[in-house]
C-alpha cells in the first residue's frame, strides 16, 4: 500500500505542468452537433493548449469540418487545429482550403495524407496532388512567402503505420515530415505505455526533436475498438480484453473501468516524463474531463490550478 501512495504522490505533487489537447470530429447532424458542443463547453474550461477537428479523407467532411472550426473560433477562445488530408485533392485545392482557414483565423494544421478508400483498392492518387503528408507539409511551408505561417502537426504511429514495412522505415518517413517543416507529432492511440516510450526513444535516436504527443483514447467498448484498431495498426493488449471481459451488458461499469485504464496509462507516461497528452474525445466530455482532473488539470474556475 505504501508504494502505491508514493506513486500517486509522485504524480500529484511533482509540480510538473501537464498540457492537454482534445480532438473532436465534425458532427453529422443537429443532435450530434449539440452533443459535441456540450463536450466542448465542458472541456474548454480545462484550458487545453489546442483542440483539433478531424477531416474526412477525400474531403468528405470538408463543409462540416469548416463549419465546426468556424464555430469554435467564433464562439470560444480556444486555439483550434484543423486536420487536413491530401489524398484525393489537387495541390491547388489544398492551397485554397489552407488560405480559407488562414482567413478565418486558423493557425494550426494537422497535415495528413488520409486513407485510401476501403471500397476502391486500386485507388489512384490525384495526378496533381501530394503523394505523402511530408510533401503536403513542404507545400504548406511554401505559403510562408505570403505571410501564411501555420503551426503544423503530423501523425506518428508507435506501432508503425499499417502500410510501412518496419517501424524503423516508418520513423524515417516521419522524420521527412519534420524535416519538411512540421513542429509536432501527435500519435495514433496505443494502450501499453512501453509502446509509446520506446517509440519516443527511437524517434529521439533518429534526431527527431519536436514534441511528441501521445494520443489517448479512453475506451469503453473493446469490441468496437478492436475492429477499428486493426485498420490503423494499433493492438489491443490481452490484459485490456481481460479487464473488460464480462462487462458487455454493464455500461456504467465499463465507463468507470475505461476511466481507470486511461488514467493509469497517463499516470505511467507522466512518471516517465511525458507531460503532454492529446485526447481522442469522440465528442464526449465526461471520461476525458475526469482523467484530466485526476491527472491534476483543474477547471479554470477552481482555485486549485496547477
Ligand atoms: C493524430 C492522427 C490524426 C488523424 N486524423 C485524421 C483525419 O482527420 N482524417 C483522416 O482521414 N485520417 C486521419 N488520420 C489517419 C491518417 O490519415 C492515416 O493513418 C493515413 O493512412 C496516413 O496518413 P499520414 O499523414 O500518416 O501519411 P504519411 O505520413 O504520408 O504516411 C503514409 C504511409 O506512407 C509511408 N511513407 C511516407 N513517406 C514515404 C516515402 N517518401 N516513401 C515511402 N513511403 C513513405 C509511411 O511510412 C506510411 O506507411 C489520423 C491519424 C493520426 C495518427
Amino acid at each position: 500500500m505504501k508504494k502505491i501512495i508514493n506513486e500517486l504522490e509522485e504524480v500529484f505533487l511533482n509540480n510538473r505542468k501537464i498540457n492537454i489537447s482534445f480532438e473532436f470530429f465534425p458532427p453529422k447532424n443537429f443532435e450530434m452537433e449539440n452533443k459535441m458542443w456540450e463536450a466542448i463547453s465542458l472541456l474548454k474550461d480545462l484550458n487545453p493548449s489546442f483542440v483539433s477537428v478531424t477531416y474526412g479523407a477525400g474531403g468528405s467532411t470538408r463543409e462540416r469540418t469548416h463549419h465546426t472550426i468556424n464555430r469554435i473560433i467564433t464562439e470560444t477562445d480556444l486555439r483550434v487545429a484543423s486536420h487536413l488530408t491530401c489524398i484525393a485533392a489537387s495541390k491547388n485545392e489544398i492551397e485554397e482550403i489552407l488560405r480559407s482557414y488562414w482567413q478565418i483565423g486558423v493557425r494550426h494544421i494537422v497535415a495528413l495524407r488520409g486513407d485510401m478508400p476501403a471500397s476502391s483498392p486500386n485507388y489512384q492518387l490525384h495526378p496533381d496532388g501530394y503523394k505523402y503528408a511530408s510533401e503536403m507539409v513542404a507545400g504548406i511551408r511554401q505559403l510562408k512567402k505570403d505571410g501564411i505561417d501555420f503551426d503544423i502537426s503530423v501523425a506518428g504511429y508507435p506501432q508503425k503505420h499499417p502500410e510501412a514495412k518496419t517501424l524503423d522505415e516508418d520513423i524515417d518517413n516521419l522524420k521527412r515530415k519534420i524535416d519538411a517543416g512540421a513542429n509536432r507529432i501527435i500519435t495514433q492511440f496505443f494502450f501499453d505505455a512501453d509502446v509509446f516510450l520506446r517509440f519516443v526513444e527511437k524517434c529521439r535516436n533518429k534526431n527527431i526533436t519536436v514534441p511528441i504527443l501521445p494520443g489517448i483514447l479512453p475506451v469503453t467498448n473493446v469490441k468496437q475498438v478492436k475492429h477499428f484498431s486493426k485498420m490503423c495498426g494499433a493492438t489491443i493488449p490481452l490484459w485490456m480484453e481481460e479487464i473488460f471481459n464480462g462487462l458487455d451488458e454493464r455500461q456504467e461499469t465499463r465507463h468507470l473501468v475505461a476511466g481507470i485504464v486511461a488514467f493509469e496509462l497517463c499516470r505511467i507516461l507522466h512518471r516517465n516524463n511525458i507531460d503532454d497528452f492529446h485526447f481522442y474525445t469522440l465528442n464526449r466530455a465526461e471520461l476525458t474531463s475526469a482523467i484530466c482532473h485526476v491527472l491534476g488539470v483543474k477547471y479554470s474556475q477552481s482555485d486549485n490550478k496547477i
